[in-house]
């Protein structure tokens, strides 16, 4: 990172009469005055107050901003639970082909054979992949997935008479994904605690498990990177009293093709390919969510799904049970196009290498980290692991989290997710993706160990090479300003 950028706003750089082309004088002779075909309340006063700039003037101030952000194609970026894995640029080229690119979402299913031969093959390896059969690409977000999922088996319940099972219940590790759309979906959450080694705890949950309970919503690996090592007696004790398992697999890059959910017990899951199968990400999307069920479920996915019918792939509406559409048309496809580039590139065995890469990438990182950071739970961990900045030496100085993730933008990293999940404090949470090199991990490493013994001062007041330094959170979220306005 420079800082040497511009600070300079474009209306800033405005000089009167300034332009960046000209357009000929029009040829159209007028037949009637603007105002009698547009009603005079509708007529500005005055041209808006647009800056007035030159070409090379407009294009520097847009590269400058667009260089601004950091990226994956630009730093190292280990945001846990994220998945900030490479983005093959050979999938943008093939999803920009025109064949695919130009269709229209209303086109007759006759036109688009070769777009929906490709989402059925997309559902058939997600249904392998998670070992559960019946998929719906629609929702456009792992959260989405999550709350379609919900509606499925609210549906599912109201369907066998058990509109008692008015409970979700959910992990203190959880992602707040989870009981947000539990809630959304018109549910009631119950926290479930975690021991101390991370996991469920399964006291906890028998006590909270009841007849009343709906559906389990469990991530595994969880967000500590720890694997559920009794996923098994959770799934059939859920199942036991008639309850659904619900698994957030918005982070499946440890498990492809080691383990499949379907076989240790869920009900349903999400995918997000925009994290595990290479859909960009980062900017606040687009997502994609496509979620996966057993067969007693499938009547009440979203509809459409794609199905063959005979040598024809068509979209298929007779669905009288759906929970109905969650998204126009059939999902972001152009981030499932992604991914099923993803996985056709990588095929079974390649799946299965992205994930011990994965795996192996976080605990040779774990061990770097552990150098000199607190790592609360055991290891080894899966994709990602959880570090803490809550120790004597960094609290005696008055150095948080947050100030090791300002002052890792100095360095040239994107900072870890912080203070997440929340059943750690000062947590720092690390996924380094399997794309990333040995020296890129040491890299990291090194400069989250020289942080820690640096001037306590230099830390709090970081990041020193930024425009935008240490903005206020809340106030953003809560008052966006998302257009200039001029000055009166
Ligand atoms: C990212 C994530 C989600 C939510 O996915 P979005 O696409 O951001 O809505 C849910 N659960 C976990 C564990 C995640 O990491």
């Amino acid at each position: 990172m420079n800082n040497t950028q511009s600070t300079e706003l474009i209306f800033e750089l405005s000089k009167s009469g300034r332009r960046c082309h000209r357009l000929p004088a029009c040829d159209v002779p007028a037949t009637k005055p603007l105002s009698a075909l547009i009603p005079q309340a509708h007529l500005a006063d005055a041209p808006p107050p647009l800056p007035e700039v030159g070409e090379i003037d407009l294009i520097r101030h847009y590269t400058n901003l667009s260089a601004r952000n950091m990226s994956i194609d630009t730093n190292f970026y280990p945001l846990g639970s994220c998945t900030m894995k490479y983005n093959p640029k050979r999938h943008e080229r093939l999803a920009a082909l025109p064949g695919f690119a130009n269709l229209h979402p209303l086109q007759h299913d006759d036109t688009t054979q070769g777009m929906l031969e490709l989402l059925f093959e997309m559902q058939q390896f997600l249904a392998e992949i998670s070992g559960l059969p019946a998929v719906s690409l629609q929702p456009a977000a792992g959260a989405q997935g999550e709350l379609t999922a919900l509606y499925v088996a609210a549906a599912y319940f109201r369907d066998k008479g058990q509109t008692h099972r008015r409970k979700v219940l959910v992990p203190d590790s959880a992602h707040g994904t989870n009981p947000a759309s539990a809630a959304l979906a018109g549910f009631e959450t119950v926290t479930v605690k975690s021991g101390p080694d991370g996991l469920v705890d399964l006291n906890d949950l028998k006590a909270k498990l009841g007849d009343d309970t709906g559906v389990f919503m469990i991530t595994n690996p969880n967000t500590l990177g720890l694997f559920e090592t009794q996923i098994k007696t959770i799934t059939d004790l859920l199942h036991s009293k008639g309850a659904l398992v619900y698994l957030d697999g918005a982070n499946m890059n440890a498990i492809l093709g080691i383990t499949r959910p379907g076989d240790f017990g869920a009900d349903m899951q999400h995918y997000n390919v925009h994290k595990t199968f290479t859909g960009p990400h980062g900017g606040g999307g687009p997502g994609s969510g496509p979620i996966a069920v057993r067969d007693f479920l499938a009547p009440y996915l979203p509809a459409p799904t794609v199905v063959k019918d005979g040598a024809k792939y068509k979209l298929n509406f007779d669905a009288p049970k759906s929970v109905g559409r969650v998204r126009s048309f059939f999902g972001n496809v152009g981030i499932l196009f992604r991914g099923y580039c993803y996985i056709r590139t990588l095929g079974p065995d390649g799946l299965k290498e992205v994930s011990q890469q994965a795996v192996l990438n976080a605990n040779y990182l774990r061990a770097r980290v552990a150098e000199g950071f607190t790592i609360p739970h055991p290891g080894p961990c899966m994709h990602e692991f959880v570090a803490t900045a809550r120790m004597p030496e960094l609290r005696e100085r008055k150095i948080t989290a947050k100030d090791i993730c300002k002052r890792l933008l100095d360095f040239g990293f994107h900072a870890p997710t912080v203070y997440f999940p929340m059943v750690v404090a000062e947590a720092l949470m690390m996924e380094p993706t399997e794309t990333e090199s040995k020296e890129t991990l040491d890299a990291f490493a090194d400069a989250l160990l020289k942080i820690k013994a640096e001037d306590p001062e230099v830390v709090r007041t970081a990041p020193h090479t930024h425009i935008v330094t240490r903005p206020d959170e809340v106030k953003a979220a809560k008052e966006p300003i998302l257009r200039w306005t001029p000055e009166k």
